[in-house]
């Protein structure tokens, strides 16, 4: 079985890999699809990020759906042949995170395709994966694998309008139109949100944010004007979700959020600086979203229901053994959203 690894920045390499027999609760899946994640680019890219970093090689991936092709002993409700999108996130099931249902803070948390943990958890861009029976979720004949592998990244934008609160009637703002910006607008959309605005430096994403629900798209170099404008009076956005990790985007939006406005900060990145009495004075809520947890249920439910297209976000199929190919066509931004691999 061959598997996608990265062994240093911009050595990514097609290998055999490892495949475990599945154990007690445990299934084996053969990968159909895979997306390529924002932190799998950063490995490939420079290796991690400032604080996560390659230290051994590392089958990269996480945002994968297959078909079980193995079962192992006391499994129930999986059988050899039924289609999953699986949950990238193995939890302890016993801390007191996960006993309060916070299990994206479990303490013993074991996601794969991560750096974060020595050994390393190694990912899902494999034909086949060995995991606990917790993590896969049947899929519906409707719903594609390229659209499955898509559960994980909408289990992360459901997470954060859970954090954000109630979106009904309220005027949002996003800030990055990436693949989990522009899934935000989807999920905004599905909350019920007024008046939906998504910022970009391309216009390719922000096109693809406008078939998902935005309903403006403001390209930041050609438009420099639009911010400002919306920070007349004391601001007009109810609710900011920051999905680009780049300081500046947060720092000019901040004069467009109204007094008591929630700001979610989704996208990761180094230090920031904050202009902290913009946030005092209009008694701004910044809040922080990492990951999910029974976000991704409901995710696998929204695609399975057909209520969430993600079809239009998928830009490339590319088979697994061009990975270095369509990684490079995920670097940039003004031609690809989501890039992923097919395994079939
Ligand atoms: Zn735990």
């Amino acid at each position: 079985m061959q598997g996608v690894v990265i062994h240093a920045p911009k050595d990514l390499r097609i290998e055999p890999v490892e495949v475990r027999t599945p154990g007690p609760g445990e299934v084996r899946v053969s990968i159909m699809a895979g997306g390529i994640c924002g932190s799998d680019l950063h490995y490939y890219n420079h290796g991690g990020t400032a604080t996560i970093r390659i230290r051994e090689p590392m089958t990269l991936g996480h945002e994968v759906a297959g078909i079980v092709a193995e079962v192992g002993e006391g499994v129930t409700g999986l059988s050899v042949g039924t289609r999953v999108a699986v949950n990238p996130s193995r939890t302890c099931r016993r801390c007191e995170y996960c006993a309060a249902g916070m299990q994206n803070h479990c303490i013993d948390m074991h996601f794969i395709g991560s750096a974060m943990r020595m050994p390393h958890d190694q990912g899902g861009f494999r034909q086949s994966l060995t995991m606990r029976c917790e993590q896969m979720f049947p899929i519906v004949d409707a719903v594609t694998f390229g659209e499955a592998a898509m559960a994980e990244p909408l289990a992360v934008c459901l997470h954060a309008a859970r954090i954000a609160g109630p979106l009904l009637g309220k005027k949002v703002l996003i800030t990055g139109s990436g693949p989990i910006g522009v899934l935000t607008a989807i999920c905004a959309r599905l909350g019920g949100a007024r008046e939906i605005v998504i910022t970009d430096l391309h216009d390719f994403p922000l096109q693809i944010a406008g078939q998902c629900g935005a309903t403006r798209t403001i390209n930041l170099k050609t438009e420099p004007d639009a911010m400002p404008d919306y920070a007349a009076g004391k601001g007009y956005f109810d609710v900011h979700f920051e999905a680009s990790g780049n300081p500046l985007a947060l720092q000019q939006a901040l004069p467009a959020i109204r007094p008591r406005g929630v700001v979610v900060q989704l996208g990761l990145g180094g230090e920031f600086a904050i202009p902290i009495n913009a946030l005092i004075t209009r008694e701004i809520q910044l809040l922080g979203s990492f990951r999910f947890d029974a976000d991704f249920a409901l995710a696998v439910d929204l695609l399975n229901s057909g209520r969430m297209n993600v079809k239009p976000l998928i830009t490339a199929i590319t088979p697994f053994e061009d990975a270095r190919r369509a990684f490079e066509n995920a670097n940039d931004r003004s031609s690809a959203m989501k890039v992923q691999l097919s395994f079939s």
